[in-house]
């Protein structure tokens, strides 16, 4: 594999070499693991290093976080570490293996070897190891075949009970596959479907799925991701409401078109959420009696658990207030303002209405983010006190701002005075 490390951007090259020496010096053999030696096989680019060391990977953490200069997070419940510096980020584990007690639950942890740890793994593509030990640097260690799976396009598991110990490699094969443009191996293909109908994924970890599915959001084709999941395993597992229908699978497609079209608008803008996006589509059949049902089982982040109330609650009225011509910009800015983005981006998927599409433009190329100049220093020399006025008045100047009736600051601090004056005849 010597070949295929050297043609790795010399930043990871050095970051691997500095990690081989930090482990000789502990004499503790280590190695890549997982996605990073699948894609280092396969020629994509992959920033996430993933490390095996038999020896302590939390100690290890400390050692290099002090050589790069980087820092680091234990994860003590795994015995795993995380090492971040700049853009890179290196993942750490002693090398372990697994028991599982119950099926569908997580597994007994104990030290073990390289070989008991690949065994652990989901899949023979994701089950290969390379040495970076001083003695045997760039050996590739394929216990179970991966790297033949890999030039075959096959996805297969490592053993029988891979889907019952953990049902979520239901969706990490489904994901994969997807991907990859890959084919689950027949015999993992009917071990998934026996799985399925043993009710596995009923009896799941609802946030070990939740995991799962964000991840299958944040691939390049949700709805290819989608679409095969409602294929092998079904919806019902995630709520016996959702349905993969003709609606919901333009929805899917309009969002990605929509994405699209702001990434190359904006820019500079804030990062969509863009998995959310594609969950709020795919939720977009659900009731609200259903959507909470989802909600309270897969426990969303607070701020993602707000995005999807408001993508069932505030998104109707606001298009059906959008839908006609002629709509102030004060009343636009005033409707989508208190939306977020990912919510806008759905409702611009979702109704087709050219009105509102033409709205929805306009809010983000040009009010959102509309300033005015007046500031509180103006309000004083004019002699008001601070107070509740302050924030009347600059939303006043502002619905005036974004109707075209002021533009200068001179205009501005003109209509203030007129409010001002306006205000103290109505006290009279
Ligand atoms: P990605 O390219 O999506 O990041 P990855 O292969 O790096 O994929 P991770 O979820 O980061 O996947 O996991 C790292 C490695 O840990 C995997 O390659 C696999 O070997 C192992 N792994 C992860 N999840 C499981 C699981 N549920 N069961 C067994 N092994 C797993």
């Amino acid at each position: 594999m010597k070949e295929y490390l050297k043609k790795l951007p010399a930043e990871i090259q050095d970051l691997i070499n500095l990690i081989s020496k930090a482990a000789s010096l502990r004499k503790w053999p280590v190695y890549l693991v997982g996605g990073f030696v699948r894609d280092l096989i396969l020629g994509k680019d992959n920033c996430d290093l993933d490390i095996v060391v038999e020896g302590e990977a939390e100690v290890f953490a400390a050692d290099l976080a002090a050589k790069l200069g980087g820092r680091y997070v234990r994860h003590h419940q795994f015995g795993t570490a995380t090492v971040y510096k700049g853009h890179f980020k290196i993942d750490l584990a002693t090398a372990r293996r697994e028991i599982y007690a119950q099926p569908a639950s997580l597994p007994l942890v104990e030290f073990g070897t390289l070989q008991e740890d690949l065994k652990r793994r989901d899949f023979t593509i994701n089950a290969m190891a390379i040495s970076i030990c001083q003695n045997n640097f760039g050996e590739l260690k394929d216990f179970y075949q991966g790297r033949k799976d890999l030039k075959a396009k096959k996805i297969r598991v490592l053993h029988d009970l891979s889907f019952i110990d953990d049902p979520t490699r239901i969706l990490r094969s489904i994901r994969f596959e997807q991907r990859f443009g890959f084919k689950l191996e027949p015999h993992t293909l009917k071990l998934l479907k026996a799985a399925r109908l043993k009710g596995m994924l009923e009896i799941t970890q609802p946030q070990r799925l939740r995991e799962e599915l964000i991840l299958m959001f944040k691939e390049k084709q949700p709805l290819k991701q989608v679409k095969r999941l409602n294929q092998l395993a079904g919806l019902g597992f995630l709520n016996h409401k959702l349905k993969l229908t003709a609606k919901n699978k333009n929805l899917l497609k309009s969002v990605s078109q929509q994405i699209g079209w702001f990434n190359k608008v904006f820019p500079k803008r804030r990062k969509l959420d863009e998995w959310l996006i594609y969950l709020l589509a795919f939720l977009d059949c659900l009731d609200m009696n259903s959507t909470n049902e989802f909600c309270r089982k897969f426990v969303f982040r607070r701020g993602d658990e707000k995005r999807i109330f408001s993508a069932k609650n505030d998104i109707v009225n606001s298009a059906q207030g959008l839908s006609k011509p002629k709509v102030a910009p004060a009343k636009i800015f005033k409707t989508l303002e208190p939306l977020s983005y990912e919510v806008i981006i759905l409702a611009k998927a979702k109704y087709r209405n050219r009105h509102l599409q033409k709205y929805i433009a306009d809010f983000l190329e040009i009010y959102n983010g509309m300033r005015i100049y007046a500031s509180g220093s103006d309000l004083r020399n004019l002699g008001l006190s601070p107070g509740p006025d302050y924030q009347k008045i600059f939303a006043e100047v502002l619905e005036a701002k974004l109707n075209g009736a002021v533009k200068t600051h001179e205009q501005e601090m003109e209509l203030i005075k007129k409010m001002i004056r306006r205000d103290s005849h109505g006290q009279d």
